[in-house]
């Protein structure tokens, strides 16, 4: 019995030893499995981490216009907007995914805000109400001269601002007009039409523009059919108008920036000045500014049909870059 139990004792600590042997191994071995599950994870999560930064290296390399940081978040947000769903009313005409050859030509006619989005509201104006009407008495304008037209809107919807530029670049538009109202806070004083362009596009119309005109580089690449529609627009606008002429502006609005067709963005005149909203209000009036709009949006597009490429500050690709003006001798010997 007393062997029987110091077997038996034996055997306890025998199994018990094994046990905690056993137990260090299980945990070397849990440990293990744990660290390759963190590995498989974290490989996992690194493209991922990864995708803004590579997205962009992509079309330095195609000899895209270098917008650094900009650039990149455009980038970013190119592939973000490829899976989003375009909204609108624009309908593109194709056959076998080419746009249909157009008869006539095609203007893209936005109206500002709508929605949510209001927009500025000043002297009984809210400015999505009054843009769409504009923008309708636009179109029936630009039909009559024979110019074919698709609105971004024309009831009171959201639209975002990169859908509606994404729809003139669908249809391959001939022309984009946004039309907006203006407002000065309190200055009450201030007033008059300014038209606004973009020069230097946003990348995906670069692209857009590359493909169009065969070009093999974008390097230097200027669009300035938008500044000449501007010009033409602005200087219908005030004649027909005769409100007071702000000019013509450059600058990166969403809707002119990504279109890649010539693009402006009208501020039809400041309802924040009590007496350009009274008469922002007549019906008279209205059918000057849509008026003046259309014959500067024909002006240029006729101008345009002569050379589509005009006003395209196309990037010379040919001998070398000079940078600059050559250096004179007599400066050299100076030294
Ligand atoms: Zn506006």
């Amino acid at each position: 019995m007393i062997r029987g139990e110091s077997y038996s004792d034996w055997g306890m600590v025998s199994i018990f030893r094994a046990f905690f042997r056993n137990l260090a191994s299980l945990g070397g071995l849990l440990f293990a499995l744990g660290c390759l599950v963190w590995l498989v994870l974290l490989r996992e999560d690194q493209p991922r981490m990864a995708t803004g930064w590579e997205v962009s290296p992509g079309w330095h390399e195609e000899g895209g216009i270098d917008d650094g940081e900009e650039g990149e978040k455009l980038a970013v947000e190119e592939g973000k907007k490829a899976s989003e769903e375009v909204v609108g009313e624009v309908k593109v005409e194709e056959e076998g995914g080419k746009v249909v050859k157009r008869e006539r030509p095609l203007v893209v006619v936005d109206a500002g805000h709508g929605g949510g989005d209001g927009g500025a509201v000043w002297n009984g104006i809210v400015e999505k109400n009054l843009a769409l009407t504009l923008a309708l008495k636009l179109k029936a304008q630009l039909e009559k001269l024979g110019i074919d037209v698709q609105m971004t809107r024309s009831k009171d919807v959201f639209v975002s601002l990169e859908n509606r530029a994404a729809m003139a670049n669908r249809v391959k538009a001939d022309a984009f007009v946004s039309v907006h109202l203006n407002s000065a806070g309190n200055e009450s004083g201030v007033r008059g039409i300014e038209t606004y362009y973009c020069l230097n596009k946003s990348l995906p119309a670069v692209r857009a523009l590359q493909a169009a005109f065969q070009l093999k580089t974008t390097v230097g690449l200027r669009d300035r059919r938008g500044e000449k529609l501007a010009a033409a627009v602005q200087r219908q606008v005030c004649q027909g108008t005769g409100s007071a002429d702000r000019g013509t502006k450059e600058r990166a609005y969403t809707v002119v920036h990504g279109t890649s067709c010539p693009a402006v963005l009208v501020e039809c005149g400041f309802i924040s000045n009590s007496k350009e909203a009274a008469l922002l209000k007549t019906r008279g009036y209205q059918e000057k500014l849509a008026g003046g709009i259309a014959r500067g949006v024909a002006t240029f597009l006729h101008g345009q049909e002569l050379d589509p490429a005009r006003g395209l500050d196309l990037p010379k690709t040919e001998g070398p870059v000079l940078h600059g003006p050559p250096v004179k001798p007599d400066l050299l010997s100076q030294k």
